[in-house]
């Protein structure tokens, strides 16, 4: 979405006041702080901060033969296990401790608006965990996912998927022994679209922390179900304890697209994960093979369109996984310092227009719907106030893309000590 003149002089001056608060401001916003902040009030969830909460229906229909790879992510299961066994995933926010103030603090504006309703909803999320369980009523798995569902349905969650635990998916930090179940049930809820069409910007920054925590609140309701009908549930904060991404895929709730993050049919990556861990029988969900990774391929949006070049066109193997290994060190600096970027959000066909309308494109043309396009590629960029159209994009200097103290290894495989473990 292009601002026109005036709307994008008043995205580059908000974003140049906003920079030059930063060193007060990320000081005053440090994740540490976040929970004095829950004591302010908070911004309302009106306009493109609300989710549209909107049950997803169930996919109909197939991709052609020639979009379809396999269901669920290419793994390599004997290098999956020696990964795990050898090099334990960690949270970023422990592995790169130090990284995160930086982030924080580049983030304020976005953070200082919504922390107080983010900051109050975790705690709800919380407290939810110590809530007493009721009395088990044995109950017909099938009829128990049923009702789960439709108690998704009415708390707004767009979609809910059940799969097995993995100890592989959880961060060290919270590997306790005081983990709930051999499920987790991972859900799902859309963000606005209107908020999305202008990423890179505040606005949408501020949508997705909103929707984290109107997620996390449909999160409690689930959570407060699952222990009226006697079950064990444990949600997961927005922060994360565990990587959701595979969990998603594994639940048959989407694919890994090549911008590395889930890919559902309906939206896309514009929309936020959280899991609760349970001992409930629900019967597991299978993965689906939507036909997504062969849009990736044929599409590139992301690839093409991000600013410094940190999306691979291959996927290779990382971790016995089969994925496009996103360059995290060019990335990083760009999501802190442009508004959050995720520029290859934006510019996802399947994110603006949905996957049932690119297949239906694509069987009609051959195309992948919107490529090339200003309406899905062009993007307004915050450091210079300038539109790119398809073909153009910034000149990101030096001093941003490595910018001056900023301390951030990628091939780091142990947290630095001394550092407190957030989530
Ligand atoms: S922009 Fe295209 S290549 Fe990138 S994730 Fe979306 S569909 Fe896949
Ligand atoms: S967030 Fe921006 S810099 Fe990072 S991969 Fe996406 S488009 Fe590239």
């Amino acid at each position: 979405m292009s601002r026109g003149v005036l709307g994008r002089l008043s995205l580059r001056l908000a974003h140049e006041v906003l920079h030059r608060a930063e060193p007060v401001m990320g000081r005053l916003v440090h994740p540490q702080r976040l929970p004095w902040l829950g004591r302010l009030p908070a911004m309302p969830e009106v306009g493109s901060l609300r989710s549209p909460a909107r049950p997803w229906a169930p996919v109909v229909g197939e991709a052609p033969g020639e979009l379809r790879t396999q269901p669920g992510i290419g793994r390599l299961p004997d290098d999956e296990d020696r990964a795990a066994r050898e090099r334990p995933l960690h949270s970023f926010f422990a592995l790169h401790a130090d990284a995160v103030a930086v982030v924080s603090g580049h983030l304020w504006p976005a953070l200082v608006s919504v922390a107080p309703r983010l900051v109050r909803s975790t705690q709800a999320l919380v407290a939810s965990r110590a809530e007493p369980v009721g009395a088990r009523v044995e109950e017909d798995p099938a009829a128990l996912s049923a009702a789960l569902r439709s108690e998704a349905t009415a708390l707004g969650i767009s979609a809910v998927g059940v799969t097995a635990y993995d100890p592989r998916y959880q961060f060290a930090e919270f590997r306790t022994g005081d983990e709930v179940g051999d499920r987790v049930i991972v859900c799902i809820l859309e963000q606005n679209h209107d908020a999305t069409r202008r990423i890179p910007s505040e606005r949408s920054e501020q949508a997705a922390l909103s929707t984290y925590a109107q997620l996390q609140d449909r999160l409690v309701g689930l959570t407060r179900w699952l222990h009226a009908r006697g079950y064990t549930a444990r949600a997961e904060n927005y922060i994360g304890e565990s990587m959701f991404i595979p969990y998603a895929v594994a639940a048959g709730l989407g694919q890994l697209g090549l911008n590395g993050q889930l890919l559902t049919p309906h939206a896309g990556s514009r929309c936020r994960i959280n899991v609760i861990h349970t001992d409930a029988p629900l019967p597991f969900d299978e993965p689906v093979d939507y036909g997504l990774e062969g849009v990736c391929d044929r599409c590139q949006a992301c690839v093409r369109r991000c600013p410094v070049g940190a999306i691979p066109a291959q996927r290779r193997e990382h971790r016995g996984i089969v994925k496009a290994k996103l360059n995290t060190k060019r990335c990083l600096p760009i999501v802190t310092q442009a508004a959050g970027c995720s520029v290859c959000m934006k510019v996802c066909p399947v994110q603006a227009y949905g996957l049932p309308a690119v297949l239906e494109e694509y069987e009609r043309s051959g195309e992948i719907l919107g490529t090339h396009t200003d309406a899905l590629e062009g993007y307004d960029w915050p450091l210079d106030g300038r539109h790119y159209p398809p073909g153009e994009k910034p000149h990101v200097p030096a001093a941003i893309v490595r910018p001056a103290g900023y301390a951030f290894d990628p091939d780091r495989v142990d947290p630095p000590s001394g550092h407190p473990v957030l989530g």
